[in-house]
Formats: structure tokens, sequence, C-alpha cells
């Protein structure tokens, strides 16, 4: 997988590799329908699990779905195989931004301040839906084909929900020379106050061409971050120094703030009506915000034979969401599912979904249970005589992959649990055989 030619999935066209992080590989591939570019981020399955990164991999999918933002690159589509997923995101074309200094590895400041308004743009805007980037550092800056910055990276985000009780977080993580002082200090730390900091670094590297802070010994470094101990080199402007004390501030309470940023004389310059066009955009991203990305991984194609079927079943479409987590050996189900007896069983099928319908209609009929609802994908099969506690109903829900390939779940909505495992076991298991794939999280 990922080889200069390699096809994905009838829909990607895989080029070279553009770049390796600790657990991805990223390659540029040509949609094959639209013709267009794209970024694939290449994650083995095996080694997120060896390493237990599922839980973040399971966050950087649901942070990227709800991140729509002009300097932030886009995630397009999720896909999974047994051993791989692949994030399609949108491709930068210019490369890393740190790439383009000139040869003295520095900027004028208005170019540096052009990128930094970029910056502070994307980073208030995530910050504004509780998304904390955390690993801010130049690698994650890459420009388009027009030279407009896109933030990359959101692997090691959290979101406010998952902060710690206290409004904390506790995880060491980043890139030492960006690193926060209270990080270091390990007391717990404000996600937003750490991006701002990294914010801070970056410009000066911008304008510097060098780093503030480093030193080859580690605790002399962490001395350095901890009592902001840089020198801005001669070139640089007063006005650009103050705001950077504000920004490269110890104390996380007393640090400046994005909108504080935002508003400054500094940051403004330059911006004038640009300014109110990109405050536009950001509120328009909002509104498109969970709405705008659809990570739909199924085979949009059909024969009008089978279309004509489906429009009488109409299953569900499973996201890539659905996909990964049902995907063998990523198995993350019960990482959002509560897993008790009230909940569902799941087969695959390769039956077309007029087959499962059949198949669930012949068990009805057997079982003597009427059909009370057969729509939109979803049986509700009904005994017809009453149960201890009330007649046992149970609902058959068929999602769809791609026309030949079927997601079924069946689950108890009403009776006795224990008469419904019972002909669960008995009848509609063994009655399904012809049709069932595979029964998901069952040892094969
Ligand atoms: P990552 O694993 O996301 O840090 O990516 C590793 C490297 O691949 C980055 O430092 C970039 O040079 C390159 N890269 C990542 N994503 C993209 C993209 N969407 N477009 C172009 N290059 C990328």
């Amino acid at each position: 997988m990922g080889k200069k030619g390699h096809v994905l999935m009838q829909k990607y066209e895989f080029g070279c590799l553009l770049g390796q992080g600790t657990f991805a590989k990223v390659y540029h591939a040509r949609d094959l329908r639209t013709g267009d570019d794209v970024a694939i981020k290449v994650i083995d399955k095996e080694r997120v699990l060896k390493v237990g990164l599922v839980d973040q991999i399971k966050r950087e999918i649901s942070i990227m779905r709800m991140v729509k933002h002009p300097n932030v690159l886009q995630l397009y589509e999720v896909l999974a195989t047994k051993t791989k997923i692949y994030f399609i995101i949108e491709y930068a074309k210019g490369g890393e931004l740190f790439n383009k200094l000139a040869n003295n590895g520095r900027l004028s400041e208005n170019k540096a301040r052009k990128y930094f308004q970029q910056l502070i743009s994307a980073v208030d805007f995530c910050h504004s839906k509780g998304v904390y980037h955390r690993d801010l550092k130049p690698e994650n800056l890459l420009l388009d084909e027009n030279g407009v910055l896109k933030v990359a990276d959101f692997g090691l985000s959290v979101l406010v929900e998952s902060r710690h009780q206290e409004n904390m977080l506790h995880t060491v993580c980043g890139t030492p020379a960006y690193l926060a002082p209270e990080v270091i200090s390990r007391h717990g730390y404000d996600g937003a106050k750490v991006d701002i900091w990294a914010c801070g670094v970056i410009l000066f590297v911008l304008l510097a061409g060098y780093l503030p802070f480093y030193d080859l010994n580690l605790m002399a470094l962490y001395n350095k971050v901890s009592n902001a101990d840089y020198k801005c080199p001669n070139w640089v402007s007063i006005e650009t120094r103050r705001l950077l004390a504000k920004i490269l501030d110890p104390n996380p309470h007393t640090r400046i703030s994005t909108a504080k940023i935002m508003g400054s004389y500094w940051f403004r310059k330059g911006l004038n009506s640009k300014s109110d066009k990109m405050k536009k955009e950001v509120t328009t991203n909002v509104a498109l915000v969970d709405s705008s990305i659809e990570i739909v991984g199924v085979c949009e194609h059909q024969s009008p034979a089978i279309a004509e079927n489906h429009a009488l079943v109409k299953p569900t479409y499973l996201n890539a969401f659905d996909i990964i987590s049902l995907s063998a050996g990523l198995d993350l189900t019960a990482l959002f599912a509560n897993n008790n007896e009230q909940d569902g069983v799941k087969f695959t099928s390769t039956s077309s979904a007029s087959s499962i319908i059949s198949s669930l209609e012949d068990i009805a009929r057997v079982l003597e249970m009427k059909i009370i609802k057969n729509d939109g994908g979803l049986m509700k099969l009904e005994r017809l005589r009453e149960g201890r506690i009330g007649a046992l109903s149970i609902d058959a829900e068929i999602f769809e992959f791609t026309p030949s390939f079927h997601l079924v779940e069946i689950k108890k909505s009403c009776g006795d649990t224990l008469e419904y495992q019972k002909i669960l076991k008995e009848d509609i298991r063994p009655a399904l055989k012809d049709i069932v794939w595979v029964w998901q999280g069952e040892q094969q």
C-alpha cells in the first residue's frame, strides 16, 4: 500500500512519499474522479494498536471533522482496510513554511506578520471550537500553491470535554523548544495558553532565523524556557519585541490571549479590509462546521438494477468512523458503546439488501412475529404472543457499505431479555447462517 501508481479503492492514485511521522507516512496522491491533488496519511493499524494509540486516532478523526478553516488542512475522507487507515487530506503543494525561509533563514517583519496573522486566525478559530493543537511547530506549518498557510496535524489535540476535572491537561507532549514553561513543570496546563506560547516561538523563529530557547543540555534549555530567557536580535523592531514579550510570558495567567493579539496594533498592520474578509470567512466556516465534512467511505456508484432495489430498502450509509470501528483488528466499538445485554449483535453480509430483508421476513414467519415497520433500512419485528414483560420486539437495521456489502445490527427493543437471547441463539443466528459473512466482535 502506498506504492507509487497504486490505486486506493478505485479513488486515489498514490504518488511520491511526502514525509514520515512516527506512526504515519504521508503520500501525494491524485483523486481519480476530479484529478485534484490530495495528501494521504497512511496509518498502520497494528502499530497504532501496539502502542495504544487507538484513542488518539479516534480523537484525531473527530477533531478534524469539527475543524474547517482556510488556514487548517481539511480532512476530506477517511478510508480503512484490514491493516491500514487512510486519511485523505487537503494537499499543501507549497510544502513546509520553514523551507521557504530566505538564505539567511528569516523573513522580513511584514512577511513574518502575514504568516503569523494566518496562524493566529487558525489557532483562535480552533480554540473557539474547544480544540487545542498542543504541538505547534514548524513541521506543522505548510503552504498551499498560493502561499496560504495551512496548519497540519491535529493528532495531539484534546477537546475541552476530555480535559481533566480541574480543566487542565496533564499529558506531556510537544517539541521541547516550543514547549511552554507550565508544560515542562508538569503542573497541568491550559491548552489555549500553550498554543499561544508556541505561536510566540514560531514568530521569533520567523523573524530571527533561529530558536529563542536553545541549549544542548536539556536542563539548561528548560531553565531558559521557564524564565523566558531569550534575546531578540537587533533587527527586530521595538513594537514586535513588546508583542513577543507578552506572548512569551512564562506566567500562563498573564500571557496574552489570541483576542488581544488580534486586537494589537502590530497584528492588524496590513490587514485593513482584508481582516474583515478574514473574519467573515471564519464566521462562515463556524456556521458550516460539522455539516461541512462528509467522511463517507462508501462506494457511490451502482448499477441501475441495484439502485432500484435500494430505492425500496434505503439502508443507512456508514461513515468512515463507523467503518474503522467495525473493521477487524481495530474494533473501537467498546470505546463508544456500552456493551451490555441490551446492545445488539452485528454481522456483515455480502448479500444484497433485498436478500437480507427476505431472510428476516422468513425468520419473522417462523417465529410468529409480525413486521410492524420496514423502511429506511430498519425492520421492526414483534411477537404476537405476550411474554413475561410484554411482547418481545426486535429491531434489525441494515447499513450499506457498498450495494453488495452490508452491516446488519439486531437488537431487542422491548420485552424479556432472556427470551430474546434464547431465540437469538437458537433461531435467529442459525437461520441467518447463509447470509452472514462475519459476526462482528467474535473470533472467527
Ligand atoms: P505528519 O506525519 O503529519 O507530521 O507529516 C509528515 C510530513 O509530511 C510533514 O512534515 C509534511 O512535510 C508532509 N505533509 C503532511 N501533510 C501534508 C499535506 N497535507 N500536504 C503536503 N505535505 C504534507
